[in-house]
């Protein structure tokens, strides 16, 4: 399993609002983006924009870096989703509805429920005992509801989370690898790329020193000749 578009979007829009998960699409992939291509792409205002990225920004959903503008005097932001923070949120919140759900199986299974044949209500031992076991509604006796299928439905939703949950810890362990890997390699290449530079650098040190050598025999040869000359 991949971790999918979906899955990132439902994310994106349960923590930060539907309406930024086309300006997420725009970003992911992709590092510094500026604020004012974004507004133009997604067809907003540049305020608009800035609202969604807050939000994003709130959930540690983006970085940004902010560059001043030479010619009109002020900042502009540039902006980077962060995948990896994405991944620890889709995890976070799949987690706590498999916690809530449990949660919900517990209530059923440790209590007793009563509800009135009209169905205006269901209710608890507790709440049932305080209206006398009478309907607050329609006064009706109240009768104990047989709660199994509610328990089979709950058990079989537990266990398609869990089994969710499961993929997904699967998925983003991977993901997690390859990113970083991909950031080893990248480090790599970079450092390869330095000691290049360095090595060139070195290189042309040395010419340099090389010439200005030749240059100052040739004159001090030039200087011997003009005064072998004057003699
Ligand atoms: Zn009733």
């Amino acid at each position: 399993m991949k971790i999918s578009q979906k899955l990132v979007d439902e994310v994106v829009s349960e923590l930060a609002g539907a309406d930024v998960v086309p300006l997420v699409a725009l970003l992911r992939n992709k590092t510094n983006v500026s604020e004012f291509l974004l507004a133009e792409k997604l067809d907003v205002e540049i305020n608009l924009v800035r609202n969604m990225l807050y939000r994003l920004y709130d959930n540690s959903l983006v970085s940004f870096t902010r560059k001043k503008d030479k010619k009109k005097g002020w900042y502009i932001y540039y902006w980077t989703f962060n995948p990896k923070r994405v991944r620890e949120l889709i995890v976070d919140i799949k987690k706590k509805k498999l916690r809530k759900l449990k949660e919900r199986l517990m209530r059923e299974k440790n209590n007793q429920f009563f509800i009135c044949e009209n169905e205006c209500m269901r209710l608890d031992f507790e709440q049932a005992h305080d209206y006398k076991f009478k309907c607050p509604e329609c006064g009706v006796l109240l009768n104990v509801q047989d709660n199994r299928k509610t328990i089979e439905r709950l058990e079989k939703e537990c266990e398609k989370a869990e089994n969710e949950l499961k993929l997904i810890e699967e998925a983003v362990a991977k993901e997690e690898k390859a990113a970083k890997e991909a950031a080893a390699k990248r480090a790599e290449r970079e450092e390869k790329k330095e000691a290049k530079e360095k090595e060139a650098a070195k290189k042309a040190k040395k010419k340099a020193v090389k010439k200005a050598k030749k240059k100052t025999t040739k004159k001090k040869v030039k200087k011997k000749v003009a005064k072998k000359a004057k003699k």
